[in-house]
């Protein structure tokens, strides 16, 4: 079923969870681990991440240099296969734009057509992280807008080669990444946000949005995107801070701020487990909080902390 579907049809907030593949070589029991004990909230979709392999160069005896992939998660396609399987669930594969090909993007549809995954999260993906920016592939899309346009085309049964035979609509429901503190790399949230709206122009169905640790920021932004006259469901992306090293990382990885209260709450701990609980309290509030204003969906990053979401959501029922 469709992510609107879901949506539509449902007389309170929703849950969602998003799990990253596991690395190249490590089984899909770890993903099970995570998941298993969440399914007890019934969580209408789950998402898994799609990430471009780590790559640094390896200096040859003869003084060049090689390009080798140090840490990769493939899978995503096989994952979403065999968790609708198990837990008869929508999962929502994510697409990037970065490293891939369009030709190699049309075969992923096609194969995500076949499997009955009715539901894409359309990304541009970010540099490897050992280059500054991102540079597509020189076959592939420069923005996610390019992505979405190439799914709209395959959902009206336009495929890149037009004398391809017996080519069959697919019917993909279409999401996209909103950010309500922005994009790092834009130059403002105006026009950030215009190029949000070009993608829902392009036929985008849903945005989900990056973590943020204060409401008002999400609130905001959904306003803003009411005003210029956005109408898609805007799912708001949810994270735990479960310790202080993360007063750092996220900001850095994620390009989001962290309260004030939150960080002096957090310095305040003396413990690993202290921390935690502030993070968990602190999401707590914040869901309570989105439930009260209705909003469609709580999206949970499982992110390693599987056991901290799940006590959220127990205390939200
Ligand atoms: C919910 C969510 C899930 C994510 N999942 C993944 C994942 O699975 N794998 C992964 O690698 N990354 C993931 N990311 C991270 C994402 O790939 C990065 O944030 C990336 O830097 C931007 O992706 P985007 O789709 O928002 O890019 P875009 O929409 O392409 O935007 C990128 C930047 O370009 C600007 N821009 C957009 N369109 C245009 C245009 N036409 N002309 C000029 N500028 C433009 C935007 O303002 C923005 O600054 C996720 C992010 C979110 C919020």
């Amino acid at each position: 079923m469709k992510i609107t579907e879901h949506i539509a049809q449902a007389d309170k907030t929703l849950l969602s969870f998003e799990i990253l593949p596991p690395v190249k070589g490590k089984g899909i029991s770890q993903i099970y681990e995570t998941l298993d004990p969440l399914m007890e909230f019934k969580p209408a979709f789950i998402n898994v991440t799609y990430h471009r392999a780590e790559q640094i160069f390896k200096r040859r005896n003869d003084g060049s240099f090689d390009r080798v992939e140090i840490r990769k998660r493939p899978g995503t396609v096989g994952i979403c296969a065999a968790l609708m399987n198990r837990y008869h669930i929508d999962a929502v594969p994510h697409l990037i734009c970065g490293g891939f090909a369009k030709e190699e993007t049309e075969n992923a549809l096609i194969d995500l057509s076949y499997l009955g995954v009715d539901n894409v999260l359309a990304l541009r993906g970010d540099a490897p992280s050992n280059e500054k920016f991102f540079t597509p592939h020189p076959e592939g899309h420069r923005y996610s807008v390019e992505l979405v346009n190439q799914i709209v085309q395959m959902n009206k049964g336009k495929y890149l080669e037009e004398d391809l035979i017996d080519a069959g609509k697919t019917d993909f429901c279409i999401g996209v990444a909103g950010y309500p503190e922005k994009h790092f790399e834009a130059a403002n949230p105006k026009l950030d946000l215009q190029y949000l709206q070009q993608k829902i122009e392009q036929g985008a169905d849903y945005i989900t949005t990056q973590m943020f640790f204060d409401n008002n920021k999400y609130k905001q932004f959904v306003a803003n995107c009411r005003a210029t006259g956005l109408q898609v469901p805007i799912i708001p992306g949810l994270k735990p801070v479960t310790g202080k090293r993360q007063l750092s990382i996220l900001p850095s990885v994620f390009h989001v701020d962290i309260p004030q209260e939150l960080a002096d709450e957090l310095l305040r701990c003396k413990t690993e487990k202290d921390c935690e609980l502030v993070g968990t309290e602190w999401l707590i509030a914040q869901c309570r909080d989105l439930i009260a204003q209705k909003v469609p969906v709580l999206h949970f990053y499982t992110l390693g902390k599987p056991h901290v979401i799940y006590q959220v959501v127990k205390a939200l029922l």
